[in-house]
C-alpha cells in the first residue's frame, strides 16, 4: 500500500529517535512491498525559532492531509521560560485539538530481560500487558470557568471538571473496541465516591458496557487503581479514565516498564488518524549525543501501523523484532548498555526479516 505520513521530530533527542524509527519504517515498507512517503514539518521550540509559533497552520493542514503523523518530542531549556507568551507545548495541544484527538493510548508492557530494569519486582510483571486510553480533551484541563484572581487580599483560583455524556462514551466506546481484540476487560476508572462527573462517567461506561457483553468491565476509584497497579499490575487489561486520572496513572504505570525510552503512545479520535509519539520528553540532557533510546518511537510507529494504516501483521512483525533486539542484548544507556541511537534502530531492523 501506499501511505503518506507526517514526521514532526521537534526538538532535542526528538529529531534522533525520528529520524531513527523512519529508517526502520523503510525496512519495514521494503520488506511487506509497501511505499512510505514522508513530509517533514516542524513543531515546538524549532517551529517557534522559525516561524514564531509552535504549530503553523501549514503543519496543521499537511497532518490533516497525511495517514498519520509521527512526533518526536516538543520543548528544551532554551523555550523554558514560563512567562514567554508562546511555548512549545501549545504545538501539541493545537495538534490534538486540530485534529480532534480525544484519547491517548499508553500500552505498558514489559520486555522479560528487562526486569531488573523495573522498580517492581514480582514474578507477576512479565504478565503486566496493559493499555491505558485516557480522555485528552476535556476535564479539569479545559472546563471552563477557570479563574485565578484576588478578592479582599485572598487569592483564590478555581478550575472546572466538566464532562458530557457524549465526551464520555466516544473515549469508553474506543476502549471497549480495544479490548475487544486483547483480554477482554476494561476498567473504567473514576471517583464517583465524591465526584459528580465521576457518577455521569460511571453511568455512561456503564451504559457502553451494555452493548459489549462480550468484554467484562470493572468500575475502580482512582486511589485504588493507583495501589493495585503497583500490587498487581497484571490484573489489568484496559483502563479506561478522564483526563486528569490518566495523566496521573499513565506516569505511574510507565515507570513500571524500566525506562521512559521504551513506552510508545497514540492519540486517536475518529476514523484512522492518529498522532504517534514517545511518551518521553525532549530530554535535554542527552540530545545530539546520538544516544537516546530509539524503542519508545519505534513502538509508536508499530502502533502508527496498526491504528492507522490497518497493518497489523506488519505493527507485530516490528513489535517482535523489538523484543528480539531485547532479548538479544541491545542495549542503550539508558538500559545500561553502550548502543548508540542508530545501533538500537540497526538491531531492531536486523530482526525484522528473521
Ligand atoms: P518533558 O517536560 O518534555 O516531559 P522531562 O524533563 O519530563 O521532559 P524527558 O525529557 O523525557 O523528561 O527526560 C527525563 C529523563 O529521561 C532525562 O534524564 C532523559 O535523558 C531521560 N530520557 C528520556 N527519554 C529518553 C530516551 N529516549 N533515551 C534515553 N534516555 C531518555
Ligand atoms: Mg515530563
Amino acid at each position: 500500500m501506499k501511505a503518506n505520513i507526517v514526521l514532526l521530530p521537534g526538538d532535542g533527542i526528538g529529531v534522533e529517535v525520528v529520524a531513527e524509527t523512519r529508517a526502520t519504517l523503510d525496512a519495514v515498507a521494503a520488506q511487506f512491498g509497501h511505499s512510505f512517503s514522508y513530509s517533514e514539518h516542524l513543531i515546538g521550540g524549532c517551529a517557534i525559532d522559525a516561524t514564531g509559533t509552535a504549530l503553523t497552520q501549514e503543519t496543521l493542514d499537511a497532518c490533516r492531509a497525511a495517514d498519520a503523523v509521527l512526533l518526536g518530542a516538543v520543548g528544551g531549556p532554551k523555550w523554558d521560560n514560563p512567562s514567554a507568551s508562546v511555548r512549545p507545548e501549545q504545538g501539541l495541544l493545537a495538534l490534538r485539538q486540530g485534529l480532534g484527538l480525544y484519547a491517548n493510548l499508553r500500552p505498558i508492557r514489559l520486555f522479560p530481560e528487562l526486569i531488573q530494569a523495573s522498580p517492581l519486582k514480582a514474578e507477576r510483571l512479565a504478565d503486566v500487558d496493559i493499555l491505558v486510553v485516557r480522555e485528552l480533551t476535556g476535564g479539569l484541563y479545559f472546563g471552563k470557568p477557570r479563574i485565578r484572581e484576588e478578592v479582599n487580599g485572598r487569592r483564590r483560583a478555581v478550575d472546572t471538571l466538566e464532562y458530557t455524556d457524549e465526551e464520555i462514551q466516544r473515549v469508553v466506546e474506543l476502549a471497549f473496541r480495544l479490548a475487544s481484540s486483547r483480554r477482554r476487560l476494561v476498567t473504567s476508572v473514576d471517583k464517583a465516591n465524591v465526584l459528580e462527573s465521576s457518577r455521569l462517567w460511571r453511568t455512561v461506561a456503564t451504559e457502553v458496557a451494555a452493548r459489549h457483553p462480550e468484554i467484562r468491565i470493572e468500575h475502580q476509584l482512582v486511589d485504588s487503581c493507583a495501589m493495585r497497579l503497583i500490587t498487581s499490575a497484571a490484573a489489568f487489561d484496559v483502563i479506561v479514565t478522564e483526563n486528569m486520572f490518566g495523566d496521573i496513572l499513565t506516569d505511574e504505570a510507565a515507570v513500571l516498564a524500566g525506562s521512559l525510552g521504551l513506552c510508545p503512545s497514540a492519540s486517536l479520535g475518529d476514523g484512522t488518524r492518529g498522532v504517534y509519539e514517545p511518551i518521553h520528553g525532549s530530554a535535554p540532557d542527552i540530545a545530539g549525543k546520538g544516544i537516546a533510546n530509539p524503542i519508545g518511537t519505534i513502538l509508536s510507529a508499530a502502533m502508527l501501523l496498526r491504528h492507522s494504516l490497518r497493518l497489523d501483521k506488519e505493527a507485530a512483525v516490528l513489535e517482535r523484532a523489538v523484543a528480539q533486539a531485547i532479548a538479544g542484548g541491545a542495549r542503550t544507556a539508558d538500559l545500561g548498555g553502550k548502543l548508540s541511537t542508530q545501533g538500537m534502530g540497526a538491531a531492531v531492523r536486523a530482526k525484522l526479516a528473521g
